[in-house]
């Protein structure tokens, strides 16, 4: 029979916006040492706006640069891509689209190689693209993406997302109840830096790629800690999986809310500090 503490908790926790798919996971959340944030998405909104537009390419201008990239993006669902939708003044036509997942979108643009990436991927292909106004928008948080047209770099978008209001606050709450706060992402250090002393994380991971959120979940594990995972990305269901409790955003895709143990309805991050709450006063109830 369930114990009636915990049907009372299975009521209190719906009525507040947490789903429970898996009770011993939740459980666990009790003793978690540390959570790990994914950013977009989870501490932020996950909606990208356009906010500057810089051409890099004496043959190209501004408008080029927007309806490459728009173009190619209107065939992605990433959060980024979908802050390039109305944006463009001409649609092409794209063929051979393909993601690389952590890295951009590829294709073909009137016979012609199309990419729109990260920094990361640039300096892999030991391609660099520095300019002061884009080291300024870093430095702003905005996330900058190239766009490549035959191997050439024609220019870069820049992009902000907002913070969601709650974020700061539930940092606040569970650095006070003795949580680690950690941010991973596969965004670049400058804007994690920005996000990271806005909402005052303990710590951050930028650059992460997809395949390796998880491991780095084992490798903070392995010294030690019981760990919440929170996000919303299809890249992010392996770490949530991995986690010792996965946090999934109600708003994430369904990849991540099927890998979460405990789905926040609200998208609320101050919903992690209710988990904890919830399962300490549940459990310690029971013993
Ligand atoms: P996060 O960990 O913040 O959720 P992702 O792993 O999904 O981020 O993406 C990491 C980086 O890969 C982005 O910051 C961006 O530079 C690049 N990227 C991913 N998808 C796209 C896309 N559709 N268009 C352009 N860049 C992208
Ligand atoms: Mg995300």
């Amino acid at each position: 029979a369930v114990p009636l503490v915990v049907s009372v908790s299975t009521a209190l926790s719906a009525k507040n916006g947490l789903l429970i798919r898996n009770r011993a996971s939740f459980e666990r959340s009790r003793n978690i040492d540390a959570v790990i944030f994914d950013k977009t998405g989870t501490l932020t909104e996950g909606r990208f706006g356009i906010t500057d537009v810089v051409t890099l390419s004496p043959d190209h201008d501004e408008d080029d640069v927007l309806n490459y990239s728009a173009s190619l993006e209107s065939y992605s669902e990433h959060p980024i891509a979908r802050g390039f939708a109305k944006t463009a003044v001409k649609t092409y036509e794209v063929h051979d689209f393909r993601s690389i997942p952590g890295k951009g979108v590829q294709g073909r643009i009137n016979g012609k190689h199309v990419e729109v990436v990260s920094p990361g991927f640039l300096t892999e292909h030991s391609a660099e693209a520095s300019n002061e106004k884009l080291d300024e928008l870093s430095l702003q948080g905005k996330t900058i993406v190239f766009v490549v047209v035959e191997g050439e770099v024609i220019g870069a978008v820049a992009l902000a997302d907002v913070i969601r209001g709650e974020s700061k606050k539930a940092i606040k709450k569970l650095k006070e109840m003795g949580i680690r706060c950690i941010m991973i992402t596969g965004d670049k250090k400058e804007v994690a830096e920005w996000v990271s002393n806005e909402i005052g994380l303990d710590k951050y991971y930028a650059e992460v790629l997809p395949h390796e959120k998880a491991e780095k979940i084992r490798e903070i594990q392995s010294a030690g800690a019981v760990v919440a995972m929170t996000g919303d990305g299809i890249n992010d269901a392996p770490a949530l999986a991995q986690a010792d409790v996965g946090i999934a955003i109600g708003a994430g895709t369904d990849v991540a809310i099927e890998a979460g143990d405990v789905v926040l309805v609200r998208s609320n991050p101050l919903d992690v500090v209710y988990t904890v709450k919830l399962a300490r006063s549940t459990y310690s109830k029971m013993l």
